[in-house]
């Protein structure tokens, strides 16, 4: 079924010059770009983007859990430690920085461009997906030096936050419907 999901371009991924190339891999594999632009979020967009939510929480400390036991190491903290921990990370490290955020649409668009991106730790992501290919940052890294993961993008993970996340950043006039010239092959 033909979904929308939003798509940011971190920092990280503008100050490395990679807008081209993250956007040309959602183009090359027949997604549509409906919406697109190149903003420096404030402190309540960032928020909003990354709420304190109790699903999010458990499911970003059950990952950094892993990760930290698979190297032989403990991992002492609370699921809302580390969720607090990392959502400020991550609020400060967008906050007032040159972010690309856009609305990516077609079929099963959520699911196909969260398989594009890759997973969370660039070192344990696929070498064919964006963050497996453009970075090799990881979670021990990033927490040793209490900073974000730099992972070059952000993909919305299921429908809800698709909608809400969509909405936090663009208004209903600024997605824009067209007929990419190739569509009638693709579907
Ligand atoms: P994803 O971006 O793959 O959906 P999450 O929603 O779990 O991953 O986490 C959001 C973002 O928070 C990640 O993309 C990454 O930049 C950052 N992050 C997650 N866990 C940590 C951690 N333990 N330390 C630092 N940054 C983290
Ligand atoms: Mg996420």
């Amino acid at each position: 079924m033909i979904e929308r999901t939003l798509v940011l371009i971190k920092p990280d991924g503008v100050y490395r010059s990679l807008i081209g190339k993250v956007i040309s891999d959602f183009e090359e594999a027949g997604l549509k770009i409906v919406a697109l632009k190149l903003v420096k979020p404030t402190k309540e967009v960032a928020l909003n983007h990354y709420p304190a939510d109790e699903n999010w929480y458990n499911s970003l400390w059950e990952k950094t859990k892993k990760s930290f036991e698979e190297q032989g190491k403990q991992f002492a903290e609370t699921p809302q430690q580390t969720g607090d921990r990392v959502r400020s990370y991550l609020v400060n490290y967008i906050v007032d920085q040159p972010v690309v955020a856009m609305v990516v649409e077609g079929n099963e668009a959520i699911a196909n461009v969260r398989k594009i991106v890759g997973a969370t730790s660039p070192s344990k992501a696929d070498p064919s997906t964006i963050r497996g290919k453009f970075s090799t940052d990881s979670y021990d890294l990033a927490d040793s030096q209490q900073r974000a993961v730099r992972n070059i993008v952000h993909a919305s993970d299921s429908k809800e936050t698709a909608e809400r996340e969509i909405k936090t950043w663009f208004k209903d006039e600024e997605i824009v419907e067209y007929k990419r010239a190739d569509e009638d092959i693709l579907y």
